[in-house]
């Protein structure tokens, strides 16, 4: 438990990158705060201070976007060739792949997460991005169309479609997959032809730095791709509002969220949200109840519940309501939680103070609505920012813990009668970005999935993710699709060219 991190017991490169203050990344070079700032990371496990940071504001961002822009009108990457750019994409997944060690331990050092899910699932799912990416470059293409004007009779036209990036894109992304969430925005926008300005977040900025070395090494033009961190009501506001960005993709709290949309307003920039949620995840009595209860466990403990579409609210048919929750309270006692490095690790700290206190404080206010933990419902240890995972009960859907995103290992179990009663209170939030079903009945299992407001469902299983398979939220989840080919539907605008013959 909060074992204390020397950097002795890491890896040297990861030591020697946290050893020095780390620049920000303007025009292929690593540079200074304009202000000479700079800020600390934290290390979650211990709580001391991992490294410092230079803190971006105002003037670098506009540094940034400058850089950003001429890249994007006039620089080099403008003239590469599809297949060009698609193999740049592809030689920095190679990199990731080379890396994945030293990422995966920065990433533990940085957000907390146990070393061995950084190293099996963040850093893979990354370069599988980018790789997936890659083959996109070469094939968006537009279409030839035959239209009739039946205002010009007997002329002939051609007409056709062309498939062009959006143009200079502000990237904000929060701390729950630092490296991962960068690989999801940088992807799509590279092979979209895009220029990037990317905002990590202020509490896990390592992994983007990172990457960014890794991106000048495989070769991309000065300015492609720019790495500002920096605080989200400074340097993401100011990235949020200006004037030279075409578009701005965001992913954090739907709070936030809407502070992007206004900020968006002056120049009517594009905006695109990944948003938070409160996902159902209902357990059917027909269910192999051995699957669904790992299964259930592991959709709101994976990753400390700090999932944007963790399944935070767990729906059981009642015939089966104590046999669910007394096996999932029953998982939630064996998961292993300390530091990252521990090899047996299966559960790290939350990832901040600040997150430590909102986690306890829902907590608080769960018990006081007159829930009742029946496994962990606590802080743990003194040291690092630890919570118990939790599973709470004698809740229903007017509990703040049922309504609202907490963002932790805290799951609220409440009993359903039937499908005709179930599926309006799954539906009872704000929120619709994921939902899981367990049953064994595959037309019932349609049936309710096409019921469900959310942007993904999961039969039989949870937090199934792959590049080819689109995410995002309906309602205040988010807008726009991250991740297939919908995603550069976010990164491309159509032009219409039509010629009279
Ligand atoms: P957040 O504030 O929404 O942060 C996400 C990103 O937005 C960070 O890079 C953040 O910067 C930046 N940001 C903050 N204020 C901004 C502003 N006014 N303009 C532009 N950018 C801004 O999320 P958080 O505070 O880290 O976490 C709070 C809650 O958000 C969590 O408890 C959880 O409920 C939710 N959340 C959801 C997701 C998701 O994947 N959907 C991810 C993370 C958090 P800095 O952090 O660097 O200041
Ligand atoms: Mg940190």
């Amino acid at each position: 438990m909060g074992v204390a991190v020397s950097p002795f017991q890491i890896d040297s490169r990861v030591a020697d990158f946290i050893d020095k203050p780390r620049k920000m990344l303007i025009d292929g070079k690593w540079v200074n705060a304009a202000s000479g700032k700079t800020f600390p990371t934290y290390n979650p496990a211990t709580g001391e201070v991992l490294a410092q940071i230079a803190e971006g504001d105002r003037a670098d961002i506009d540094a940034a976007v400058k850089a950003a822009r001429k890249a994007f009108d006039s620089g080099p990457w403008s003239r590469m060739t599809p297949s060009e750019r698609g193999k740049l994409i592809w030689k920095l997944a190679d990199l990731l792949d080379e890396h994945v060690e030293e990422l995966a331990t920065l990433e533990t050092l940085d957000n907390g997460k146990a070393l061995t899910i950084a190293r099996a699932a963040d850093v893979p799912l990354a370069a599988d991005m980018f790789r997936y990416m890659a083959g996109w470059a070469t094939k968006l293409e537009g279409t030839t169309i035959p239209i009739s004007v039946p205002y010009t009779p007997g002329a002939q036209y051609l007409a056709y479609t062309l498939r062009e990036p959006v143009g200079v894109i502000g990237q904000i992304i929060p701390w729950n997959f630092p490296l991962l969430m960068a690989a999801w925005k940088l992807g799509p926008a590279l092979a979209s032809g895009c220029t990037v300005v990317l905002k990590p977040a202020e509490q896990t900025p390592l992994s983007a730095l990172r990457l960014g070395e890794l991106i000048l090494e495989a070769g991309f033009p000065d300015g492609v791709v720019n790495i500002v961190p920096g605080y989200g009501e400074t340097a993401g506001a100011a990235l949020a509002a200006h004037d030279a960005v075409d578009k701005v993709a965001f992913t954090g709290s739907t709070e936030v969220g809407k502070l992007i949309v206004h900020a968006a307003t002056g120049n009517l920039k594009k905006v695109s949200l990944e948003l938070g949620g409160k996902s159902p995840n209902v357990v059917f009595k027909d269910s192999d109840l051995d699957t669904a209860i790992a299964g259930s466990a592991s959709a709101i403990f994976f990753n400390h519940g700090q999932c944007c579409c963790a399944g935070s609210r767990l729906y059981v048919e009642r015939p089966v309501f104590d046999r669910v929750v007394d096996g999932v309270a029953a998982q939630a006692k064996k998961i292993k939680v300390g530091s990252g490095l521990e090899p047996e690790t299966s559960m790290g700290p939350l990832v901040s103070e600040e997150q430590l206190q909102r986690v306890c404080n829902y907590l608080e206010i769960g018990m006081a609505e007159g829930a009742k933990a029946v496994s962990g419902g606590k802080k743990l240890g003194n040291k690092g920012y630890f919570v118990e995972p939790t599973v709470l009960v004698n809740t229903k859907e007017s509990m703040k813990v049922v309504q609202e995103e907490i963002f932790g290992p805290v799951v609220a179990a409440i009993p359903f009668d039937d499908v005709e009663e179930l599926m309006p209170r799954a539906n009872d939030t704000v929120y619709g970005l994921a939902a899981g079903i367990w049953t064994k009945d595959i037309s019932k299992a349609h049936k309710v999935a096409a019921g469900l407001r959310a942007g993904t469902v999961w039969i039989n299983c949870y937090n199934i993710f792959d590049a080819a398979l689109p995410f995002g939220g309906y309602k205040q989840s988010g807008w726009g699709r991250e991740m297939g080919k919908d995603v550069l539907e976010l990164y491309t605008q159509t032009k219409a060219v039509c010629t009279r013959l």
